[in-house]
Protein backbone atom coordinates (compact mmCIF):
# COMPACT_ATOMS: atom_id res chain seq x y z
CA UNK A 1 0.00 0.00 0.00
CA UNK A 2 1.66 3.09 -0.76
CA UNK A 3 0.02 6.94 0.74
CA UNK A 4 0.95 8.77 -2.80
CA UNK A 5 3.74 9.24 -5.42
CA UNK A 6 7.02 7.37 -4.31
CA UNK A 7 9.65 9.80 -2.93
CA UNK A 8 13.94 9.68 -1.75
CA UNK A 9 13.62 9.42 1.44
CA UNK A 10 16.41 9.62 4.31
CA UNK A 11 16.18 8.21 7.68
CA UNK A 12 18.85 9.32 10.04
CA UNK A 13 19.79 6.74 12.65
CA UNK A 14 17.91 4.05 10.40
CA UNK A 15 19.99 1.19 11.52
CA UNK A 16 18.67 1.32 15.11
CA UNK A 17 15.29 0.18 16.76
CA UNK A 18 12.76 3.03 16.08
CA UNK A 19 14.62 3.63 12.46
CA UNK A 20 15.09 0.04 11.32
CA UNK A 21 10.79 -0.20 11.38
CA UNK A 22 10.38 2.80 9.68
CA UNK A 23 12.78 1.66 6.68
CA UNK A 24 10.67 -1.44 6.50
CA UNK A 25 8.08 0.50 6.33
CA UNK A 26 8.67 3.00 4.02
CA UNK A 27 10.16 0.37 1.38
CA UNK A 28 7.09 -1.14 2.09
CA UNK A 29 4.90 1.41 0.61
CA UNK A 30 7.27 2.02 -2.33
CA UNK A 31 9.72 4.50 -1.82
CA UNK A 32 13.37 4.58 -1.75
CA UNK A 33 15.17 4.66 1.24
CA UNK A 34 19.04 6.21 2.33
CA UNK A 35 19.55 4.95 5.67
CA UNK A 36 22.21 6.95 7.65
CA UNK A 37 24.09 5.64 10.43
CA UNK A 38 27.28 5.77 12.54
CA UNK A 39 26.47 2.43 14.25
CA UNK A 40 26.84 3.65 17.86
CA UNK A 41 23.51 1.88 19.31
CA UNK A 42 22.08 0.97 15.93
CA UNK A 43 23.23 -2.36 14.02
CA UNK A 44 23.91 -4.04 10.67
CA UNK A 45 21.56 -7.13 11.96
CA UNK A 46 18.77 -4.55 12.25
CA UNK A 47 18.48 -4.01 8.65
CA UNK A 48 20.56 -6.58 7.01
CA UNK A 49 16.71 -8.03 5.57
CA UNK A 50 16.75 -4.63 3.78
CA UNK A 51 20.33 -4.59 2.18
CA UNK A 52 19.23 -6.73 -0.87
CA UNK A 53 16.21 -4.45 -1.49
CA UNK A 54 16.74 -2.46 -4.79
CA UNK A 55 15.28 0.93 -3.27
CA UNK A 56 17.37 0.88 -0.06
CA UNK A 57 20.29 2.12 0.19
CA UNK A 58 22.91 2.14 3.66
CA UNK A 59 25.62 4.95 3.81
CA UNK A 60 27.78 4.66 7.42
CA UNK A 61 27.98 8.44 8.67
CA UNK A 62 27.75 10.64 11.70
CA UNK A 63 25.31 12.96 11.30
CA UNK A 64 27.44 15.20 13.09
CA UNK A 65 29.58 16.29 10.05
CA UNK A 66 27.64 17.83 7.00
CA UNK A 67 25.84 15.30 4.74
CA UNK A 68 25.51 16.52 1.16
CA UNK A 69 22.68 13.92 -0.40
CA UNK A 70 19.62 14.64 -2.83
CA UNK A 71 16.10 13.80 -0.88
CA UNK A 72 12.81 15.02 -0.97
CA UNK A 73 12.03 13.45 3.23
CA UNK A 74 14.31 13.55 5.80
CA UNK A 75 13.29 12.05 9.22
CA UNK A 76 15.79 12.49 11.56
CA UNK A 77 16.10 9.75 14.18
CA UNK A 78 20.00 9.81 15.04
CA UNK A 79 20.30 9.39 18.02
CA UNK A 80 20.99 7.49 20.71
CA UNK A 81 17.58 6.64 22.84
CA UNK A 82 18.50 4.95 26.11
CA UNK A 83 19.49 6.29 29.57
CA UNK A 84 23.00 3.86 29.45
CA UNK A 85 23.79 4.45 26.24
CA UNK A 86 23.07 8.51 25.84
CA UNK A 87 25.36 9.32 29.36
CA UNK A 88 27.72 6.87 27.85
CA UNK A 89 29.43 10.18 26.15
CA UNK A 90 27.11 12.70 26.65
CA UNK A 91 28.74 15.42 24.96
CA UNK A 92 28.56 13.33 21.47
CA UNK A 93 25.11 13.15 22.34
CA UNK A 94 24.37 16.88 22.63
CA UNK A 95 26.95 17.41 19.37
CA UNK A 96 24.26 14.59 17.51
CA UNK A 97 21.27 16.04 18.80
CA UNK A 98 21.95 19.96 18.12
CA UNK A 99 24.63 19.84 15.57
CA UNK A 100 22.73 16.94 13.82
CA UNK A 101 19.70 18.81 13.85
CA UNK A 102 21.50 21.67 12.26
CA UNK A 103 23.37 19.35 9.67
CA UNK A 104 20.01 17.82 8.95
CA UNK A 105 18.13 21.47 8.68
CA UNK A 106 21.01 22.91 6.42
CA UNK A 107 20.14 19.80 4.22
CA UNK A 108 16.26 20.24 4.29
CA UNK A 109 16.38 24.23 3.39
CA UNK A 110 18.99 23.25 0.41
CA UNK A 111 17.34 20.48 -1.30
CA UNK A 112 13.77 21.58 -0.30
CA UNK A 113 12.80 18.68 1.58
CA UNK A 114 10.26 18.52 4.34
CA UNK A 115 11.80 17.17 7.73
CA UNK A 116 10.73 15.32 10.96
CA UNK A 117 12.23 15.50 14.35
CA UNK A 118 12.33 12.43 16.58
CA UNK A 119 11.95 14.40 20.06
CA UNK A 120 10.74 13.03 22.61
CA UNK A 121 8.68 13.05 26.05
CA UNK A 122 11.45 13.93 27.88
CA UNK A 123 11.54 17.67 26.72
CA UNK A 124 9.15 17.53 29.62
CA UNK A 125 11.38 16.19 32.25
CA UNK A 126 9.81 15.38 35.68
CA UNK A 127 6.70 16.68 34.85
CA UNK A 128 4.21 18.77 37.07
CA UNK A 129 1.52 18.40 35.04
CA UNK A 130 -0.08 14.99 34.21
CA UNK A 131 -1.20 13.66 31.25
CA UNK A 132 1.65 15.98 29.60
CA UNK A 133 0.28 18.36 26.66
CA UNK A 134 2.22 19.80 23.80
CA UNK A 135 1.52 23.12 25.87
CA UNK A 136 3.09 22.25 28.52
CA UNK A 137 6.69 23.89 29.07
CA UNK A 138 8.65 21.34 31.10
CA UNK A 139 10.81 20.73 34.16
CA UNK A 140 13.93 19.90 33.02
CA UNK A 141 17.25 19.51 34.73
CA UNK A 142 19.45 21.89 32.56
CA UNK A 143 22.68 20.36 34.27
CA UNK A 144 21.83 16.62 35.47
CA UNK A 145 23.01 13.14 34.00
CA UNK A 146 20.10 13.28 31.93
CA UNK A 147 20.42 16.90 30.38
CA UNK A 148 22.81 15.74 27.20
CA UNK A 149 19.52 14.17 25.81
CA UNK A 150 16.64 16.20 27.55
CA UNK A 151 18.45 19.55 26.39
CA UNK A 152 20.05 18.70 23.18
CA UNK A 153 16.44 17.32 22.25
CA UNK A 154 14.87 20.75 23.26
CA UNK A 155 17.52 22.88 21.75
CA UNK A 156 16.93 20.48 18.45
CA UNK A 157 13.19 21.65 18.55
CA UNK A 158 14.02 25.38 18.66
CA UNK A 159 16.32 24.58 15.82
CA UNK A 160 13.69 23.26 13.95
CA UNK A 161 11.19 26.25 14.70
CA UNK A 162 13.49 28.92 13.89
CA UNK A 163 14.36 27.29 10.66
CA UNK A 164 10.77 27.02 9.72
CA UNK A 165 10.30 30.65 10.87
CA UNK A 166 13.66 32.07 9.46
CA UNK A 167 14.50 30.01 5.94
CA UNK A 168 11.00 28.63 5.41
CA UNK A 169 11.54 24.76 6.18
CA UNK A 170 9.09 22.45 5.94
CA UNK A 171 9.42 21.38 9.56
CA UNK A 172 7.60 18.40 11.69
CA UNK A 173 8.43 17.35 14.96
CA UNK A 174 6.88 14.49 16.79
CA UNK A 175 7.60 13.96 20.71
CA UNK A 176 7.58 10.15 21.24
CA UNK A 177 7.27 8.50 24.69
CA UNK A 178 8.45 5.25 25.26
CA UNK A 179 8.06 2.87 22.85
CA UNK A 180 9.26 -0.22 22.56
CA UNK A 181 8.77 -3.88 20.79
CA UNK A 182 11.15 -6.41 18.70
CA UNK A 183 14.49 -4.93 18.27
CA UNK A 184 15.15 -2.84 20.97
CA UNK A 185 19.00 -3.65 21.96
CA UNK A 186 19.50 -5.98 24.66
CA UNK A 187 22.54 -4.26 26.44
CA UNK A 188 20.48 -1.06 26.30
CA UNK A 189 19.51 -1.19 30.17
CA UNK A 190 15.59 0.06 28.69
CA UNK A 191 12.73 -1.35 31.37
CA UNK A 192 11.03 -3.50 28.66
CA UNK A 193 14.30 -4.91 27.48
CA UNK A 194 16.21 -5.72 30.53
CA UNK A 195 12.45 -6.77 32.53
CA UNK A 196 11.99 -9.24 29.24
CA UNK A 197 15.30 -10.57 29.38
CA UNK A 198 15.26 -11.28 33.21
CA UNK A 199 12.27 -13.13 32.85
CA UNK A 200 13.12 -15.44 30.19
CA UNK A 201 16.06 -16.04 31.97
CA UNK A 202 14.33 -16.49 35.26
CA UNK A 203 16.77 -13.96 37.10
CA UNK A 204 15.44 -11.40 39.12
CA UNK A 205 13.65 -8.60 37.49
CA UNK A 206 15.02 -5.04 38.77
CA UNK A 207 12.89 -2.64 39.91
CA UNK A 208 14.18 0.89 40.51
CA UNK A 209 13.17 2.90 43.46
CA UNK A 210 9.41 1.38 45.14
CA UNK A 211 8.79 0.58 41.26
CA UNK A 212 5.51 3.17 41.52
CA UNK A 213 7.00 5.85 39.47
CA UNK A 214 4.42 5.30 35.48
CA UNK A 215 5.45 5.18 32.10
CA UNK A 216 3.07 4.84 28.60
CA UNK A 217 4.17 2.42 26.80
CA UNK A 218 3.62 2.66 23.26
CA UNK A 219 4.18 -0.75 21.04
CA UNK A 220 6.43 0.02 17.95
CA UNK A 221 4.08 -0.62 14.80
CA UNK A 222 1.72 2.11 16.34
CA UNK A 223 4.61 4.61 16.76
CA UNK A 224 5.51 4.24 13.17
CA UNK A 225 2.16 4.80 11.87
CA UNK A 226 1.93 7.56 14.08
CA UNK A 227 5.71 9.13 12.91
CA UNK A 228 4.33 8.75 8.59
CA UNK A 229 0.84 10.35 9.22
CA UNK A 230 2.45 13.37 11.05
CA UNK A 231 5.02 13.37 8.26
CA UNK A 232 2.17 13.63 5.32
CA UNK A 233 -0.34 15.91 7.23
CA UNK A 234 -1.85 18.90 5.88
CA UNK A 235 1.16 21.65 5.22
CA UNK A 236 -0.04 23.34 9.01
CA UNK A 237 1.22 20.35 10.81
CA UNK A 238 3.84 21.46 12.05
CA UNK A 239 3.85 20.39 15.41
CA UNK A 240 5.17 19.61 18.05
CA UNK A 241 2.33 16.72 18.10
CA UNK A 242 2.96 14.12 21.32
CA UNK A 243 3.16 10.27 19.68
CA UNK A 244 2.08 7.39 22.20
CA UNK A 245 0.08 4.94 24.13
CA UNK A 246 -1.58 7.36 26.64
CA UNK A 247 -2.27 3.80 28.74
CA UNK A 248 -0.36 4.36 31.69
CA UNK A 249 1.36 1.85 34.04
CA UNK A 250 3.51 1.84 37.60
CA UNK A 251 6.87 -0.03 36.73
CA UNK A 252 5.61 -2.76 39.28
CA UNK A 253 2.53 -3.55 37.30
CA UNK A 254 4.48 -4.21 34.25
CA UNK A 255 7.18 -5.90 36.03
CA UNK A 256 4.17 -8.67 37.29
CA UNK A 257 2.58 -8.44 33.56
CA UNK A 258 5.96 -9.55 32.42
CA UNK A 259 6.76 -12.06 34.56
CA UNK A 260 2.83 -13.90 34.03
CA UNK A 261 3.11 -13.36 30.39
CA UNK A 262 6.73 -15.56 30.71
CA UNK A 263 5.07 -17.59 33.44
CA UNK A 264 8.57 -16.84 34.88
CA UNK A 265 10.13 -17.50 38.10
CA UNK A 266 12.05 -14.05 38.42
CA UNK A 267 10.92 -12.88 41.65
CA UNK A 268 11.09 -8.96 42.03
CA UNK A 269 13.93 -6.61 43.45
CA UNK A 270 14.82 -3.44 44.15
CA UNK A 271 17.78 -1.11 42.95
CA UNK A 272 17.95 2.56 43.90
CA UNK A 273 16.01 5.19 41.66
CA UNK A 274 18.23 6.84 38.66
CA UNK A 275 19.18 10.39 39.41
CA UNK A 276 16.24 12.73 37.82
CA UNK A 277 14.18 10.03 37.01
CA UNK A 278 10.63 11.09 35.95
CA UNK A 279 8.21 10.05 38.50
CA UNK A 280 4.92 10.07 36.18
CA UNK A 281 4.80 10.10 32.29
CA UNK A 282 1.82 10.11 30.12
CA UNK A 283 0.76 11.81 26.91
CA UNK A 284 -2.03 13.64 26.07
CA UNK A 285 -2.54 12.42 22.69
CA UNK A 286 -5.63 14.48 21.87
CA UNK A 287 -4.11 16.79 18.65
CA UNK A 288 -3.14 13.28 17.35
CA UNK A 289 -6.61 12.32 17.33
CA UNK A 290 -7.77 15.52 15.90
CA UNK A 291 -4.83 16.71 13.85
CA UNK A 292 -3.82 13.12 12.30
CA UNK A 293 -6.60 10.41 12.86
CA UNK A 294 -3.99 8.54 14.86
CA UNK A 295 -4.60 6.57 18.07
CA UNK A 296 -2.40 3.74 19.31
CA UNK A 297 -3.86 0.20 18.60
CA UNK A 298 -1.95 -2.23 20.43
CA UNK A 299 -2.59 -3.44 23.89
CA UNK A 300 0.18 -3.78 26.09
CA UNK A 301 0.07 -7.36 26.95
CA UNK A 302 -0.41 -8.14 22.97
CA UNK A 303 2.57 -6.02 22.26
CA UNK A 304 5.02 -7.34 24.86
CA UNK A 305 4.03 -11.11 23.97
CA UNK A 306 5.59 -10.00 19.97
CA UNK A 307 8.30 -8.73 21.70
CA UNK A 308 9.25 -11.39 24.17
CA UNK A 309 8.66 -13.91 21.04
CA UNK A 310 11.54 -11.67 19.54
CA UNK A 311 13.93 -11.82 22.32
CA UNK A 312 12.79 -15.58 22.89
CA UNK A 313 14.67 -16.15 19.73
CA UNK A 314 17.42 -13.88 20.99
CA UNK A 315 18.10 -15.87 24.42
CA UNK A 316 17.86 -19.18 22.62
CA UNK A 317 20.54 -18.28 19.48
CA UNK A 318 22.67 -16.99 23.00
CA UNK A 319 22.59 -20.05 24.53
CA UNK A 320 23.58 -22.08 21.49
CA UNK A 321 26.55 -19.48 20.63
CA UNK A 322 27.66 -20.26 24.91
CA UNK A 323 26.97 -24.43 24.28
CA UNK A 324 28.24 -24.42 20.98
P1 LIG B 1 18.36 3.60 18.94
O1 LIG B 1 19.52 3.90 19.83
O2 LIG B 1 18.00 2.18 18.70
O3 LIG B 1 18.57 4.28 17.51
C1 LIG B 1 19.30 5.46 17.31
C2 LIG B 1 20.13 5.29 16.04
O4 LIG B 1 20.87 6.50 15.81
C3 LIG B 1 21.17 4.15 16.16
O5 LIG B 1 21.09 3.35 15.02
C4 LIG B 1 22.49 4.89 16.27
O6 LIG B 1 23.59 4.14 15.80
C5 LIG B 1 22.20 6.15 15.46
N1 LIG B 1 23.06 7.29 15.81
C6 LIG B 1 23.36 7.75 17.06
N2 LIG B 1 24.18 8.82 16.97
C7 LIG B 1 24.38 9.03 15.63
C8 LIG B 1 25.13 9.98 14.90
N3 LIG B 1 25.85 10.95 15.51
N4 LIG B 1 25.13 9.90 13.54
C9 LIG B 1 24.43 8.93 12.91
N5 LIG B 1 23.69 8.00 13.56
C10 LIG B 1 23.68 8.06 14.91
O7 LIG B 1 17.13 4.41 19.52
P2 LIG B 1 15.60 4.42 19.09
O8 LIG B 1 14.82 3.97 20.25
O9 LIG B 1 15.42 3.77 17.78
O10 LIG B 1 15.35 5.98 18.95
C11 LIG B 1 15.31 6.62 17.67
C12 LIG B 1 14.98 8.10 17.88
O11 LIG B 1 13.71 8.23 18.54
C13 LIG B 1 15.99 8.84 18.74
O12 LIG B 1 16.20 10.13 18.21
C14 LIG B 1 15.31 8.92 20.09
O13 LIG B 1 15.75 10.03 20.81
C15 LIG B 1 13.85 9.02 19.69
N6 LIG B 1 12.97 8.54 20.76
C16 LIG B 1 12.87 7.21 21.03
C17 LIG B 1 12.05 6.78 22.06
C18 LIG B 1 11.89 5.32 22.40
O14 LIG B 1 11.19 5.01 23.37
N7 LIG B 1 12.45 4.41 21.68
C19 LIG B 1 11.35 7.72 22.83
C20 LIG B 1 11.50 9.06 22.54
C21 LIG B 1 12.31 9.47 21.48
N1 LIG C 1 24.61 21.21 5.37
C1 LIG C 1 24.65 19.86 5.07
N2 LIG C 1 24.14 19.44 3.88
C2 LIG C 1 23.60 20.30 2.97
C3 LIG C 1 23.55 21.67 3.30
C4 LIG C 1 24.07 22.09 4.51
O1 LIG C 1 25.12 19.05 5.85
O2 LIG C 1 23.16 19.84 1.91
C5 LIG C 1 25.14 21.65 6.64
C6 LIG C 1 26.22 22.69 6.46
O3 LIG C 1 27.47 22.07 6.63
C7 LIG C 1 25.95 23.71 7.53
C8 LIG C 1 24.64 23.30 8.15
O4 LIG C 1 24.12 22.27 7.36
O5 LIG C 1 26.93 23.62 8.56
C9 LIG C 1 23.65 24.43 8.21
O6 LIG C 1 23.42 24.88 6.90
P1 LIG C 1 22.86 26.34 6.63
O7 LIG C 1 22.79 26.53 5.15
O8 LIG C 1 21.64 26.58 7.38
O9 LIG C 1 23.94 27.28 7.30
P2 LIG C 1 25.32 27.83 6.80
O10 LIG C 1 25.85 26.89 5.75
O11 LIG C 1 25.00 29.17 6.27
O12 LIG C 1 26.14 27.84 8.05
N1 LIG D 1 13.62 0.87 35.27
C1 LIG D 1 13.49 -0.17 36.20
N2 LIG D 1 14.21 -1.30 36.01
C2 LIG D 1 15.03 -1.47 34.93
C3 LIG D 1 15.16 -0.43 33.99
C4 LIG D 1 14.43 0.73 34.19
O1 LIG D 1 12.75 -0.05 37.18
O2 LIG D 1 15.65 -2.55 34.82
C5 LIG D 1 12.79 2.08 35.45
C6 LIG D 1 13.53 3.40 35.30
O3 LIG D 1 14.09 3.82 36.53
C7 LIG D 1 12.40 4.31 34.85
C8 LIG D 1 11.50 3.40 34.01
O4 LIG D 1 11.82 2.08 34.42
O5 LIG D 1 11.67 4.77 35.95
C9 LIG D 1 11.70 3.54 32.51
O6 LIG D 1 13.08 3.45 32.25
P1 LIG D 1 13.71 3.52 30.77
O7 LIG D 1 15.18 3.60 30.94
O8 LIG D 1 13.15 2.41 29.96
O9 LIG D 1 13.12 4.85 30.13
P2 LIG D 1 13.02 6.38 30.63
O10 LIG D 1 13.46 6.50 32.07
O11 LIG D 1 13.91 7.13 29.71
O12 LIG D 1 11.57 6.67 30.48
Amino acid sequence: MRSGPTKKILVTGGAGFLGSHLCERLLGEGHEVLCVDNFFTGSRKNIVHLLSHPNFELKRHDVTFPLYVEVDEIYNLACPASPVHYQFDPVQTTKTSVIGAINMLGLAKRVKARILQASTSEVYGDPEVHPQAETYWGRVNPIGFRSCYDEGKRCAETLFFDYQRQHGVAIRVARIFNTYGPRMQPNDGRVVSNMILQALRNEDITLYGDGLQTRSFCYVDDLVEGLIRLMNAGPDVSGPINLGNPGEFTIRQLAETIVDLSRSRSRLTFRPLPPDDPRQRKPDITLAKDLLAWTPTVALREGLGRTMSYFEAFTRDESRGRSG
